[in-house]
C-alpha cells in the first residue's frame, strides 16, 4: 500500500507515492479531509536553507533541508482511521478531528510539515499524536475546521496584544495573518477594527471578515483619523497636555501630587491604539513607529525574514510598546476550533478555493495574486487543478 502526497524537493512540487503511514506509539492515522496552504509553505519552498538556519540558531535542529523530500501541511482536519500501540483510542474511527502540528519523534519533537521525518497533510493520510488531537464539534465542515490552525495564530496575537474592547485596533496588511487577526478581534468584541491593504481584493475580504473601516494606504493613511479617537500624535501636543494638566492641578486647593496620584489610580491615561503588523517586510515596523501616536502598542505578527532596522529614538520619545508574537498554545488552538464551530468567527470569506493534490503546484502560483486568493485548501480526494469554491 502507498499513499499519494505532494513532495517538495529542491523547490519543486510533485505528486508522488510514499509508503503507507505507520502509526508509532501514541499515534493515530488520519484520513486527510482538508489541509490549508500556508504562506510559510510558500516561503519554505524557496528559502528552506535560510529557515533551517534560523531555526537552528533558535535551538531547533530538525528543520528539513532543501534536498530532502518534504511534505508540507500543518493546517489540517482529518478523520480518525486507526491507532498505533499505547493509545487510548478515545475518538472512534470516523471521528472528525484537528491536531496541533507537533509530533513526538523519540526524544525530539518535530514540526509536522517542516521536517522530512514528519510529513504533513499535503497527503492522503497522516499520523498525528493522539494527545494533540481535538474533536471537531457541532458537525463543523472540514473546510472550516481546517482554518483552526491559522485562526489560532490570530487568536494568540489578539490575546498577546491584551486589546480592550474599546481600544481602536489597526491591522496593517490583510493577507491570511491579517484576516485571521481581524476575525479574532471582532470575535472578541473589539468595537473598532481598522484594516489597511493596497489590494482591493484583500480589502474586500477584510470587510467580509468584519473590519469596520477599510483603508487603501495609497489614498489615505491608516493613521489619519487618529485625533478623532483622542490619540496624541505629536510630542508638542503631549508636552502641552502635560503642562495643561499640571497647571489645572496646581490651581486646586489640595497639593497637586495627590490629585495626580488619584488620577493614576483611577486609570486616567491617554488613549492609544493597538496596531497589528501583518505584512512582514523590512521597514514596516519603523514606518508604523514613525506614524503611530504616542504610547501605541505594536504587535508584530508578520513574518519578516530579513534583517530590519528601526529608529530607537522615535520609539523612546513615543514610548512605543512592541510585542512579537508566534504560534499559539494548545488551549488557544482548542478554543479557536470551538469558537469557529459556535459561529463566532467570521472566517469563511478567507477560503478562496479548494484543489486536489495535483493542483497544489498551481495553487502556489495563483496564491501570488492577492486580488483573488487568501487561503486555498487541499482536498486530497479532489482532482481539481484550478481552485474551485469550497
Ligand atoms: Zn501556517
Amino acid at each position: 500500500m502507498h499513499i499519494k502526497a505532494v513532495i517538495c524537493k529542491n523547490a519543486e512540487l510533485k505528486v508522488e507515492e510514499l509508503p503507507e503511514v505507520e502509526p508509532a506509539k501514541g499515534q493515530a492515522v488520519l484520513d486527510v479531509l482538508r489541509c490549508g496552504i500556508c504562506g510559510s509553505d510558500l516561503h519554505v519552498r524557496h528559502h528552506c536553507e535560510h529557515m533551517g538556519n534560523m531555526y537552528s540558531s533558535l535551538g531547533y535542529k530538525n528543520f528539513a533541508s532543501v534536498d530532502e523530500p518534504l511534505v508540507f501541511g500543518h493546517e489540517f482536519c482529518g478523520e480518525v482511521l486507526d491507532y498505533g500501540p499505547s493509545t487510548k483510542g478515545k475518538f472512534k474511527p470516523g471521528t472528525r478531528v484537528c491536531a496541533l502540528p507537533l509530533r513526538r519523534q523519540g526524544k525530539d519533537v518535530d514540526m509536522i510539515g517542516f521536517s522530512s521525518r514528519s510529513h504533513g497533510a499535503y497527503a492522503e493520510r497522516i499520523v498525528a499524536d493522539e494527545s494533540m488531537m481535538v474533536r471537531v464539534p457541532n458537525g463543523l465542515s472540514a473546510d472550516m475546521a481546517a482554518l483552526t490552525e491559522p485562526m489560532a495564530v490570530g487568536w494568540h496575537a489578539v490575546r498577546r496584544a491584551e486589546v480592550r474592547k474599546k481600544d481602536v485596533s489597526i491591522v496593517i496588511g490583510c493577507g491570511p495573518v491579517g484576516l485571521a487577526v481581524i476575525c479574532m478581534l471582532k470575535a472578541s468584541g473589539v468595537q473598532i477594527v481598522v484594516a489597511a491593504d493596497f489590494s482591493a481584493g484583500r480589502r474586500k475580504m477584510a470587510e467580509q471578515c468584519g473590519a469596520d473601516v477599510v483603508i487603501n494606504p495609497a489614498e489615505e493613511s491608516p493613521y489619519s483619523n487618529w485625533e478623532g479617537h483622542g490619540f496624541i500624535d505629536s510630542l508638542a501636543v503631549f508636552l502641552d497636555k502635560v503642562v495643561d494638566i499640571q497647571e489645572t492641578f496646581a490651581k486646586l486647593p489640595i497639593p497637586w501630587w495627590h490629585t495626580w496620584r488619584l488620577a493614576e489610580k483611577l486609570g486616567f491615561s491617554p488613549n492609544r491604539p493597538v496596531i497589528f503588523e501583518c505584512v512582514g517586510v523590512p521597514g514596516l515596523v519603523n514606518q508604523i513607529m514613525s506614524s503611530a501616536p504616542l504610547g501605541s502598542r505594536i504587535v508584530v505578527a508578520g513574518l519578516c525574514m530579513e534583517t530590519d532596522s528601526i529608529e530607537p529614538v522615535i520609539g523612546i520619545f513615543k514610548e512605543i510598546d512592541i510585542r512579537f508574537v508566534m504560534g499559539y498554545t494548545p488551549l488557544e488552538y482548542r478554543d479557536t476550533l470551538h469558537m469557529i464551530a459556535e459561529g463566532k468567527v467570521n472566517c469563511a470569506p478567507m477560503i478562496t478555493g479548494v484543489v486536489g493534490l495535483e493542483g497544489v503546484d498551481n495553487a502556489f502560483t495563483v496564491l501570488g495574486d492577492p486580488e483573488k486568493h487568501a487561503k486555498i485548501l487541499i482536498d486530497p480526494k479532489s482532482t481539481h487543478v484550478e481552485p474551485v469554491s469550497a
